[in-house]
C-alpha cells in the first residue's frame, strides 16, 4: 500500500519561491568589486533570478547546459544559482584560484556554454577565453558602463544590459529532481579534476539537513556570512539552506582580509559566520593586536582543513563565540559531520568539553559513516582504532562527471557502495569523528602511524607559530620519521630546540617531530588547503639529522 501524500519533486526553485514568499524583505548585502556595499533582498533575488532564467532561454540553452561562474560570494552570483539551476540549466563554479590551464581544461570538460565573471577576473578571461572551446557567450558581472570597450573577448556583454527589460516572473518548469542542478571540480592533486554534479534532489535535501539545529542551525533570526566561496561547493550550501530559512545573507565579495571581514561583521550585525581556518586566522590576527570585540557574532563553522585547537579556544573562551568544527568535501556537497556536544555532554568540564570540540563530529542524519582496516573489515567505534573512512548517502556522489577516474565506489560483502573520502579517521563510542590524516599523508614510523595533524595542531598551539605542515621523511631505521615546517609570526621569534621541547609531555615522545625546518611559507592549494606533495618537492635534498 503506497502513502496517500502529495507528490512533488524537490527542487531548488522551490527555495526561491520560498524565500521571496515568506522572507521578501529579507536582506542581501554584498560588498562589491568596486568596494561599495549593495543592498538587495529576497524578492528582488527572485525577481532577477527569473530574469537569468529568461536571458538564458534567450540563448537557445537546453535542458542540463552548463552555465559556468569565475565569482566572488555576491549578489549577483546568488541570481545566478537560482536563475540557472531553476531554469533547468547547470551552474558550473569554477575556482579562479586554479591555474588558467586548468580552467580552460576544466571549462572544456564541463562543455560551458556561457561564462559569467565578476570584473575582478576579466584579466584571467581574457587570457584563457580563446582555450575555451565551447562557450559561445561571455557575461560580465557589472552594469552596462563599467563594460570595457576593448576587452578582447568576443560579444562580451554586461550582466545588467543582459537582465534588461526581461520579465520578472518565471514559470519555473517542473521535471524529474535527479536532474543535474550544478557541479564543482575537485581540487585534484593527482590526474585530472573530477566534477561532482549534484541535483535538485540532492541539494535540496542537503539544504534541509544544514539548517537543522545540530548541523548549521541557521534561521529567519539570523544574519549569516559564509567567507567559504560560493565557488568551492556551493558555499558549503549556504545559499541554499538560507533561502529556505529566510536569514539574511552578507556575502564579503573579494575582500576576504581580516579587517574587512571585521567590518563588515559588525556592520551588518553577523550572528553567524562560516569559513576555512586561514580566514579566521587573519581575522583574529586583525581583532588581537587592536583589542577588538564581536558585538553580534555567536557562532562561526569551520572546516574544509583541520580546525587547529588554539583557534576553537581562542574563538571560545576569548571572544564567547561558539566554533561548529565541521568535515566534509567537494564529493559530498559538502556536508558530512559537525560538531555539537550532546546533552549528556553538559555535565563535563571545559577541558573534556574542549576535547571533544577538537573532533569533527558526528554524522549528519543522511550521512551514513564507517572506518575499515586495511582487509576492507569494519573498524569497532572505540575512538582508537583508525581507518579508512567511507561514506555513503543521497548528498555523496555515485560517480564523477563523464566517469573520469571510473566507479569510486567500493563494494562491501553485502553489494553496498559506499564512496571512500580517502580520509584517515576514528569514530569514538558516541559516535564522533576525528580525522586524523589524509590517507596519502599519514606517517608511518616503526610501523605506527603518527597523525600530521596531531603534529601540526601542536606547533600551532605556540604563540610565534602562524603556520605549521607535517610530513614524512624516508628513514633508514623507522622507514619514516615526521618533520614539521613552520612559518614564523612576524615579529616573533622561536628557535628549533624551542619548539621541539614544546612537544614535551603533549604526545608520546616516538611522535615528536625529529626536527623543524623554518619556512617563508607553506604551498597552498586553489582552495587554500596545504599542499603537502609541493612541500615535500621543496625539501627535495633535506636530510634528517642524523639520518
Ligand atoms: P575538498 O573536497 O576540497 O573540500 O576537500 C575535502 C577534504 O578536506 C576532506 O576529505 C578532508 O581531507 C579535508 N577536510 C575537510 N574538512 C576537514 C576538517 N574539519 N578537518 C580535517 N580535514 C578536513
Amino acid at each position: 500500500m503506497l502513502g496517500l501524500m502529495q507528490q512533488g519533486p524537490l527542487l531548488i526553485s522551490s527555495l526561491i519561491e520560498f524565500a521571496s514568499r515568506h522572507h521578501p524583505d529579507g536582506e542581501i548585502v554584498s560588498r562589491r568589486v568596486e568596494g561599495d556595499l549593495h543592498r538587495s533582498d529576497w524578492a528582488t533575488v527572485a525577481k532577477r533570478s527569473a530574469q537569468v532564467a529568461h536571458a538564458l532561454d534567450g540563448l537557445k540553452l537546453s535542458f542540463s547546459d552548463r552555465v559556468a561562474t569565475l565569482a566572488w560570494n555576491g549578489y549577483r552570483h546568488l541570481e545566478l544559482y537560482f536563475g540557472v539551476s531553476g531554469s533547468g540549466r547547470v551552474l558550473h563554479t569554477i575556482n579562479p584560484r586554479l591555474h588558467p590551464d586548468q580552467i580552460a581544461w576544466i571549462a572544456n570538460h564541463a562543455e560551458d556554454q556561457v561564462l559569467c565573471f565578476d570584473m575582478s577576473f576579466l584579466p584571467l578571461v581574457q587570457a584563457v577565453h580563446a582555450r575555451c572551446e565551447t562557450i559561445k557567450t561571455f557575461v560580465a558581472l557589472c552594469d552596462a558602463d563599467k563594460l570595457p570597450a576593448d576587452s578582447g573577448i568576443p560579444g562580451l556583454i554586461s550582466y545588467e544590459a543582459w537582465l534588461a527589460g526581461k520579465s520578472q516572473s518565471y514559470d519555473w518548469p517542473s521535471f524529474d529532481e535527479n536532474s543535474a542542478s550544478s557541479m564543482c571540480y575537485t581540487s585534484g592533486t593527482t590526474g585530472n579534476p573530477k566534477a561532482a554534479l549534484y541535483s535538485h534532489r540532492s541539494t535540496v535535501l542537503h539544504a534541509y539537513a544544514a539548517a537543522l539545529p545540530d548541523v548549521m542551525g541557521l534561521s529567519a533570526r539570523d544574519s549569516v556570512l559564509p567567507v567559504v566561496p560560493m565557488f568551492h561547493v556551493n558555499a558549503w550550501g549556504i545559499p541554499y539552506s538560507a533561502a529556505l530559512t529566510g536569514c539574511k545573507l552578507v556575502f564579503p565579495g573579494p575582500a576576504l582580509d581580516g579587517k574587512s571581514v571585521y567590518e563588515l561583521l559588525e556592520s551588518e550585525k553577523v550572528t553567524y559566520a562560516a569559513g576555512v581556518p586561514t580566514v579566521w586566522q587573519m581575522l583574529l590576527g586583525h581583532m588581537k593586536p587592536l583589542g577588538l570585540r564581536f558585538s553580534t557574532l555567536k557562532r562561526t563553522v569551520i572546516g574544509g582543513s583541520a580546525c587547529p585547537p588554539a583557534m576553537i579556544a581562542a574563538f571560545n573562551d576569548d571572544y564567547g563565540v561558539d566554533v561548529l568544527h565541521a568535515w566534509g568535501m567537494t564529493e559530498m556537497s559538502p556536508l558530512g559531520t559537525l560538531c555539537t556536544l550532546k546533552n549528556k555532554h553538559g555535565s563535563l568540564d571545559h577541558a573534556a568539553k574542549m576535547k571533544i570540540r577538537l573532533k569533527q563530529g558526528r554524522a549528519i542524519y543522511g550521512v551514513d559513516m564507517k572506518i575499515v582496516g586495511d582487509d576492507g573489515q569494519e573498524l569497532p567505534w572505540d575512538g582508537k582504532q583508525f581507518g579508512d573512512l567511507l561514506v555513503k548517502g543521497p548528498w555523496v556522489v555515485r560517480e564523477y562527471f563523464k566517469g573520469e577516474g571510473g566507479d569510486p565506489l567500493k563494494v562491501d560483502a553485502n553489494g553496498v557502495g559506499w564512496f571512500p573520502t580517502g580520509d584517515v579517521a576514528t569514530i569514538d563510542p558516541d559516535g564522533f569523528l576525528q580525522i586524523t590524516d589524509r590517507s596519502k599523508d599519514v606517517i608511518k614510523s616503526g610501523g605506527e602511524w603518527i597523525s600530521s595533524i596531531e603534529i601540526e595542531n601542536i606547533a600551532m598551539a605556540h604563540p610565534a607559530v602562524q603556520m605549521a605542515a607535517c610530513v614524512g621523511m624516508p628513514h633508514p631505521k623507522w622507514d619514516e620519521r615526521p618533520i614539521v615546517a613552520v612559518v614564523k609570526r612576524p615579529g616573533t621569534e622561536v628557535s628549533r630546540d624551542e619548539l621541539l621541547a614544546f612537544y614535551a609531555g603533549k604526545t608520546a615522545k616516538w611522535q615528536i617531530p625529529d626536527d623543524v625546518v623554518f619556512v617563508d611559507a607553506i604551498p597552498l592549494g586553489a582552495t587554500g588547503k596545504m599542499l603537502k606533495t609541493k612541500l615535500r618537492e621543496q625539501l627535495k635534498g633535506y636530510q634528517l639529522p642524523g639520518s
